[in-house]
């Protein structure tokens, strides 16, 4: 009888635990390695700049699962553990530990890391990047000691964590070189409704301006300058200027790497037997008909279990409409397809924007390319349907809050 074949899985967050979860779901009976360089068993990041942050949420709410599900479904997860290199050849993994692991098939789920910032001073202390438990940990402690908040990039974390910092009671300042708050995410428009909402809750912006140097005293940062030749004092300052996808396992290898690593519709990459999913993953898209990498935590959440049945030889066309949700003071909101500038010509909105409870479409050529719910709920699936009909829309019903979604 033939081994049972084993399935590695390197990075042990969102997309790595699903794909795990479905494997064993899916009816796999062989061994199943989860890899994670954390020490903590897989955890969802959203909270980490939300509830956690504000302490509001439990430790034990942000994970993927419970500490038992590993051993109970004979899953392998290794903590503390770096994958540092793969060779697609003889399927071998190396680790950190100088230790190797064969593999059948793997699933290169490495996720994103921030992207730093390099300016004089950056290394100083006091200046910060959010994406693990201990950073969140780190920062909420920093923010209990109020102050003045420097954050360097208007994007979702810098904006929510401007929030949290405002909850805090510290004083906040955004610098963002683009012209708007989450100019490259959802355009001008619905940026600027972001934006006046934190200006209510006292955040200063400087659009159209850049962190050019940090100074500090006795190695701890006390004001950032901008490019204006403005000094603004700092206690602390929070980079949120994006993340880049973590490819050099998959570079070093030799797989097709270009923003991400390169997978088909299956989530396949170059090597045939070695898969993508979640942030790393720059997929082709069917739907979209261009490769399309998607850092958001619905795609990691849907990403792992599509590359763990493409991994199973299920015939897998991974074409979920990107779905990315955010929650900033009293605001809850969803936004479905992929709303950037330029991939856009109409906005129609339904419901009210004073009271920041409405939805507001995006159209190109009459038809819906994406949508955003603020404080209005249960529609995005609709939503995502509309996007996905391509059909045109008249701008009277879409706008009419009395006419179901669905019946458009
Ligand atoms: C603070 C914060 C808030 C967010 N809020 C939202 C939100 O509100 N809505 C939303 O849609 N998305 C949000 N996101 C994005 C979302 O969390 C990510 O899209 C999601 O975490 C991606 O999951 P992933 O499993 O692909 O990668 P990751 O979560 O990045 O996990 C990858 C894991 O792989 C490990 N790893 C990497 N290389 C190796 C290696 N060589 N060996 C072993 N392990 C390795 C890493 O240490 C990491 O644990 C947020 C992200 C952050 C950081």
């Amino acid at each position: 009888m033939p081994a049972e074949p084993t399935y590695v899985i390197v990075g042990a967050s969102m997309a790595g635990a699903k794909a795990a979860e479905t494997l064993r779901e899916e009816g796999f009976g062989g061994s199943i390695v989860l890899l994670g360089e954390e020490l903590e068993r897989p955890y969802e990041r959203p909270p980490l700049s939300k509830g956690y942050l504000l302490g509001k949420d439990e430790k034990s709410s942000i994970y993927v699962h419970g500490e038992s599900w590993y051993a109970g479904n004979d899953v392998d997860l290794r903590l503390g553990v770096t994958a540092t290199s793969l060779d697609v050849g003889s399927r071998q993994v190396g680790l950190a530990d100088g230790g190797t692991l064969g593999y059948d098939r793997l699933l290169l789920a490495t996720g994103a890391v921030p992207r730093r910032l390099s300016v004089p001073g950056s290394d100083l202390q006091g200046v910060v990047y959010l994406r693990r438990v201990g950073d969140s940990e780190r920062l909420a402690e920093a923010l209990r000691g109020g102050g003045q908040v420097v954050i360097v990039g208007a994007g979702w974390i810098g904006l929510e964590v401007a929030a949290a910092a405002r909850e805090a009671g510290c004083a906040v300042t955004v610098v963002e070189p683009e012209a708007g708050a989450l100019y490259r995410h959802v355009g001008p428009e619905l940026g600027g409704m972001f934006a006046d909402l934190h200006r209510e809750h006292g955040v200063v912006f400087r659009f159209g301006e850049s962190v050019t140097e940090l100074r500090g005293s006795g190695g701890r940062v006390t004001s950032a300058s901008t490019s204006a030749g403005v000094e603004l004092e700092a206690d602390l300052v929070v980079v949120g200027i994006g993340v880049l996808p973590a490819t050099r396992l998959a570079a070093d290898a030799g797989l097709d790497v270009a923003n991400g690593v390169i997978a088909d519709a299956g989530l396949r990459t170059s090597a045939h037997e070695v898969f993508a999913a979640g942030d790393v993953a720059n997929a082709f898209h069917p739907f979209y008909g261009k490769h399309v990498r998607v850092e958001h935590w619905a795609n990691a959440l849907n990403g792992g279990p599509a590359a763990a049945r493409s991994m199973l030889g299920q015939g897998v066309s991974y074409d979920a409409v990107p779905y990315f949700f955010s929650d900033q003071y009293d605001l809850g909101m969803e936004t479905a397809g992929l709303p950037e500038p330029g991939s856009y010509d109409q906005i129609v909105y339904r419901g009210d924007r004073e009271a920041r409870e409405f939805i507001a479409f995006w159209l190109s050529g009459g038809a819906v390319v994406a949508g955003m719910n603020v404080n209005v709920w249960d529609v995005s699936d609709d939503i995502q349907a509309l996007i996905r009909s391509r059909r045109p829309v008249e701008e009277a019903p879409l706008s009419d809050p009395d006419t179901p979604i669905a019946d458009l």
